[in-house]
């Protein structure tokens, strides 16, 4: 009888040990779970390894960035085929921190990553690294730095212009003939002028590119906001000896006054590349959803590969072409934006030698 209580207490003991470390296991499951959907939280992916180099831990964020999946217990080397990988590892593995950039490919594009490992004093975890994708911080420091170089380009040669004319007129004061002077004082103030344009085309552009911008969209007949453009801009064909031919009307849903700033610009550049003694004829339909304007001039015209370009903030399709024309390479950024903002859609055909035309397509009223 005896025997039969001890052995059923044992027995109840041991039932108890059993739930305990069953629940105890429970937990640290549930816990590890827990840690890992937090890793899997993580922007940037993680990394743990053991002494043997054997994988422990991989966030989600790790295999979307190395296209890594099972990999858990593997080899590093089966991993990861990067020696900056290994050997930031291996410092790790030895105590130090240390942080690394190195490319992957990712399909097409290439991805920068940067590394940055450390020791961790675990028994499982001996080293551990965090990788975050720069590429795209790299590439907006490159547009910032392009964007400073275009800049200081732009600027430097009305600049140069204003400098030299200047300095004539101090160099030769009161010794000028009237005429010199003359020219002198319309060449200082034309280089002003593109000066301001400059700045007044940037801070429109930054405008319009930050969406800070509210649009007064309404059913606007595009036949009369041409017209009334046409005239606007018939001092300056004059003098160019332009002839403009608007055809054709379409009523389209937009805002009147950033419609005209968009197509200011594309009359502006037909009367600029165009040619002298020549046409430009603005041809208005409605197709489908649509109301489309052409314009189309008689000028040089855009060869194909810089067709994408030129909608480029800055761009200039070959500097010594352009050299003579003024303008600051803003216009078609901005025409785009304005266009794109409407929900519109602007493109570009042209045979060389023949013209360029400019197709702006607008949602049509109803
Ligand atoms: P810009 O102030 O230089 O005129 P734009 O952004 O309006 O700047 O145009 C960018 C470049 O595209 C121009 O410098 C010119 O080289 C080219 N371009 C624009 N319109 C025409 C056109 N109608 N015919 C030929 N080239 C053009």
């Amino acid at each position: 009888m005896i025997m039969f209580g001890r052995s059923r207490d044992l027995l109840a003991n041991l039932e108890r040990e059993r739930d305990d470390l069953a629940a105890r296991v429970d937990a640290l499951q549930k816990q590890r779970s827990s840690d890992l959907q937090l890793l899997d939280g993580l922007g940037e992916g993680l990394l743990a390894i053991d002494r043997n180099h054997h994988v422990v831990i991989a966030n989600r964020r790790f295999g979307d960035l190395f296209g890594a999946t099972d990999i858990i217990g593997k080899p590093l080397s089966e991993v990861l085929r990067v020696s900056d990988v290994f050997d930031a590892f291996d410092a790790a593995l030895k105590g130090d921190e240390s942080t690394v950039q190195f490319s992957v490919r990712a399909g097409v594009a290439e991805r920068k990553i940067e590394m940055r490992a450390l020791p961790l004093a675990s028994s499982e975890i001996a080293a551990i690294a965090l990788f975050i994708d720069i590429s795209t911080i790299e590439r907006l420091e490159q547009i910032r730095r392009n964007f400073i170089s275009d800049f200081s380009h732009e600027v430097r040669t009305p600049l140069a212009g204003l400098r030299s004319a200047v300095e004539t007129l101090e160099a030769n004061s009161g010794r000028l003939s009237p005429e010199d002077d003359h020219q002198l004082r319309r060449i200082m103030a034309r280089q002003l002028r593109r000066l301001e344009r400059l700045v007044d085309d940037l801070s429109e552009l930054s405008r319009i590119e930050s969406g800070d911008l509210t649009l007064d969209t309404r059913a606007v007949e595009l036949r009369r906001l041409l017209d009334d453009l046409v005239e606007d801009f018939a001092d300056q064909a004059t003098q160019h000896r332009v002839r403009f031919v608007v055809e054709g009307d379409a009523t389209v849903v937009a805002d009147p006054h950033r419609l005209q700033q968009a197509f200011s610009n594309l009359l502006d550049n037909a009367i600029k590349y165009g040619g002298e003694d020549r046409t430009v004829t603005i041809t208005i339909e409605e197709k489908g959803d649509a109301g489309t304007v052409r314009v189309s001039d008689e000028g040089e015209g855009i060869p194909r590969g810089e067709r994408e370009k030129i909608f480029r903030r800055f761009y200039r399709i070959d500097k010594s072409r352009s050299q003579d024309i003024s303008g600051s390479g803003l216009g078609l950024a901005i025409t785009k934006h304005l266009v794109l903002q409407q929900r519109g859609s602007i493109d570009v055909e042209s045979e060389p030698g023949k013209g360029a035309t400019f197709i702006v397509r607008l949602p049509k009223a109803r």
